[in-house]
């Protein structure tokens, strides 16, 4: 095991139990939320984890929190195994992996001000006892994460603040713990497009200033191109591909991302290229296709994809080798 990775996942899986498919059936369905996934990520370095509604991108998220118990597969982070941990490991671990969820209105509660919101993670932890000590947090926690002076802010309830401020303090609740890892689970897709940039400039500011690593989730790529290191191409529970951004971005080599990346918008006339709608809806995950998983949407696919799975597209492998291992 690499001891240079922040976090490894190696062959991660999550199925949930889904019913009998017939009333006396002794055989019990299964969703595929997540099977087989594999990435690593690096300190400070910045992920978009990009798929559709449903591709199981959430449910990734939660067992990367511990709020969820894998099926299969190994988590390891800073070398440590977090696959399975009781309660008191698994409190400790989210101090150091905090998530920030899509909806900024339900997770802060309404009833606190926002000194009492970003105070409560540092005496459920029991850290910085002393009012001194915890108040000098809780500022430069709200001041990193933009709400500037905090003395503004610390008074207010979440229904004086706009959508962007209350994503702040989202964050700067995530922040005042010393994470090394934020999980961003769609967090601009519920804010005016005039302020998703300044809550994604936020993100990139904190990888430098403060060193840590950011899942970003998203169904949009387009949203993520300009500040992710990599990007990682989720489809009915797999990373089909990864890469650098740039590399994606610009040579993408799985059917799936070429089709993703068609559909972002380009200002400029003259670059735009031909959109690639995909045929069909995302399989249900109770019925995972046999074969590769995007054989019946994919516009090139062989009589081989319905037999034979591919291996991840990874930066050294490109699509087409990847399709020349099933034929073998
Ligand atoms: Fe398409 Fe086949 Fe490649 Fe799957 S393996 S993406 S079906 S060409």
């Amino acid at each position: 095991m690499s001891t240079e990775h922040l976090l490894e996942v190696q062959g991660l899986k999550k199925y949930f139990e889904a019913g009998r498919p017939a009333l006396f059936s002794r055989d019990t369905r299964h969703v595929y939320a997540v099977d087989g996934v594999d990435f690593n990520l690096q300190r400070s370095e910045v992920i978009a984890l990009v798929g559709e509604s449903g591709c199981g991108k959430s449910t990734l998220a939660l067992l990367l929190m511990g709020l969820e118990d894998p099926t299969g597969g190994k988590v390891t982070f800073e070398g440590r195994d977090i696959t399975h941990l009781n309660d008191h490991q698994r409190k400790d671990l989210r101090r150091k992996i905090q998530m920030v969820f899509q909806d900024p209105y339900e997770s802060l509660n309404p009833t606190q001000t926002i000194e009492e919101i970003v105070t409560e993670p540092l005496t459920v932890h029991g850290i910085a006892p002393h009012k001194a000590e915890r108040d000098e947090r809780v500022k430069k926690a709200l001041e990193d994460a933009g709400l500037k002076p905090a003395d503004v802010y610390l008074g207010r309830y979440p229904h004086e603040l706009s959508g962007g401020q209350r994503q702040r303090v989202v964050i700067a609740a995530a922040l005042v713990l010393e994470p090394e890892i934020i999980l961003a689970d769609e967090p601009v897709s519920m804010l005016d497009v005039s302020i998703r940039a300044e809550v994604i400039n936020l993100l990139a500011e904190l990888r430098i200033t403060r060193q840590i690593a950011v899942i970003f989730i998203t169904h949009d790529l387009g949203s993520v191109g300009f500040f992710a290191d990599r990007v990682a191409v989720m489809y009915l529970g797999r990373i089909v591909e990864i890469g650098t951004m740039l590399e994606v971005l610009e040579s993408p080599q799985h059917p799936y991302t070429k089709a993703l990346i068609s559909v972002i918008p380009v200002p400029n006339p003259r670059l735009r290229h031909e959109r690639i709608i995909l045929q069909g809806e995302t399989p249900n995950p109770i019925n995972v296709p046999s074969g590769c998983r995007f054989h019946p949407r994919c516009p090139v696919a062989m009589d081989a994809c319905k037999a034979s799975d591919p291996p991840m597209i990874t930066l050294s492998k490109t699509h087409q080798a990847a399709c020349l291992l099933l034929v073998k």
